[in-house]
């Protein structure tokens, strides 16, 4: 008998147009030199800000929050009365803020219908659930996770150490270390899939499967990117351990927090900046706006495309970063349940890989939330491609059947 989820929600965060990926990545030929070139100011009325540009908290909403209130920092000790900041993802909410709290004019152009970014609560029947960012990572030095604390909400500690797999597990011992080592020891230049192939020449003591999954486990589901493409060095960037704790409730949460009193205009895409001698002139669908400087959150993907037209255009070492950064495709679905079917497990955290090699999904038992049996997937490489080239119904039904037949 099929399982029928009874409400779902699926992202998409690579057809995004305001997205084209899950979060920024060091593609082989890049550095964390080209996250701090390409948040390096354009003068002194242009600067790029994001979560691609921090060094050390890349790819996650805290790193992202950072980043916009030193932009907010930097454009208000400028002297700057008016700012225009393109985003209301969390480092655009981080500049604005910043900017109200001293006194500058500031206005925020959102591409889309609403506020948050890639962070975006989705409500299903009467709970609200994240279908982009979940955790808060690092926790103890997350800015959001002491926000969350002032704010009194409610969250969860994840295990990311103990997940349940169905079926025998291959033993991991030592596997995180000599991943660690060998991607260390990589030359410039090389991918991720060059060290696995070499290592997979001679894997002893471990199996070649042992391996693989591994690298499905901690590295494709960590990037979504094509291991071809990833930085052995600097693909595999600190984000995701121990202490890491989602919020019952949702991101948005600390998203209407910090948008409250800011002045954002929503389904407002901003197409053109020029930065002139003694202003910048942006416009856009309904945008004809004139400010002192402005401050672009995009994410890298979006930059890339050319999406927003930069005149004069964006310098070349901020081009050639742009160019050795990248996102990959990491999408999320959540099921609910009218009954559990899946093994109590005392981390909520599962994995099951896919049938092909390089495919993995993860899984999040999100029903102590609100009660109802609910599962939070991840899903990365090519069992992505072929599930997400579906419509979002199938997507749910597939998803959930490949959980009730894991064989726990
Ligand atoms: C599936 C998924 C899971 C994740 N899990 C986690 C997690 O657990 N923990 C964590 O910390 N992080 C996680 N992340 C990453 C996190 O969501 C991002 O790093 C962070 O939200 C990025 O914030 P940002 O402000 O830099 O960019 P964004 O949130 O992308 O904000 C940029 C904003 O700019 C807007 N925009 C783009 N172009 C234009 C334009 N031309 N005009 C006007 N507006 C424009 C966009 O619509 C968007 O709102 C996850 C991301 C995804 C996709």
């Amino acid at each position: 008998m099929p399982i029928v989820p009874v409400a779902y929600a699926v992202s998409r965060w690579g057809e995004d147009p305001w997205s084209r990926g899950s979060w920024s990545l060091i593609g082989r030929h890049g550095s964390p030199a080209d996250r701090v070139q390409l948040g390096t100011p354009v003068g002194t009325r242009l600067r790029i800000a994001g979560e691609a540009t921090h060094p050390t908290r890349s790819g996650m909403t805290h790193g992202a929050y950072e980043k916009g209130v030193e932009a907010g920092i930097w454009a208000a000790e400028l002297g700057h009365r008016r700012v225009a900041v393109v985003g209301a993802g969390m480092a655009g909410l981080g500049a604005a803020r910043e900017l109200m709290a001293r006194g500058v004019s500031v206005q925020v152009f959102e591409a889309r219908e609403r506020l948050g970014g890639r962070t975006a609560g989705v409500d299903l029947d009467g709970c609200t659930f994240d279908l982009g960012a979940n955790w808060l990572q690092q926790y103890d030095e997350n800015v959001l996770a002491r926000l969350a604390e002032r704010l009194g909400l409610t969250t969860t500690v994840t295990d990311f150490n103990d997940p349940r797999e169905p079926g025998p597990v291959a033993s991991e011992a030592g596997l995180e270390q000599a991943l660690h080592d060998r991607l260390q020891a990589a030359p410039a230049g090389a991918s991720v899939a060059d060290v696995l192939s070499e290592w997979l020449q001679s894997p002893e003591p471990w199996t070649p499967l042992a391996i693989r999954r591994y690298v499905d486990a901690e590295i494709t589901m960590d990037t979504g990117a094509p291991l071809e493409w990833l930085s052995a060095r600097h693909g595999f960037e600190a984000g995701v351990g121990e202490g890491d704790a989602w919020i019952t409730g949702s991101y948005r949460l600390l998203v209407d927090h910090l948008a409250d009193g800011l002045d954002v205009r929503l389904g407002h895409p901003v197409q053109s900046i020029r930065v002139e001698s003694d202003g910048v002139h942006l416009t856009g669908l309904a945008i004809d706006h004139r400010a002192d400087a402005i401050i672009v959150t995009a994410p890298v993907n979006v930059l890339a495309a050319d999406v927003i037209h930069f005149e004069p255009p964006l310098p070349a070492a901020h081009r050639a970063a742009l160019g050795r950064l990248g996102m990959g495709r990491v999408e999320k679905v959540i099921l609910r349940f009218d009954e559990r079917f899946w093994p109590e497990h005392t981390s909520g955290y599962y994995r099951i890989h896919g049938p092909d090699e390089g495919s993995v999904s993860e899984w999040l038992d999100a029903t102590a939330a609100d009660g109802n049996p609910t599962l939070v997937g991840l899903f990365a490489g090519p069992w992505l491609d072929a599930l997400w080239a579906r419509p979002d119904a199938e997507i749910a039904g597939a998803a959930a059947q490949i959980v009730h037949s894991a064989g726990w």
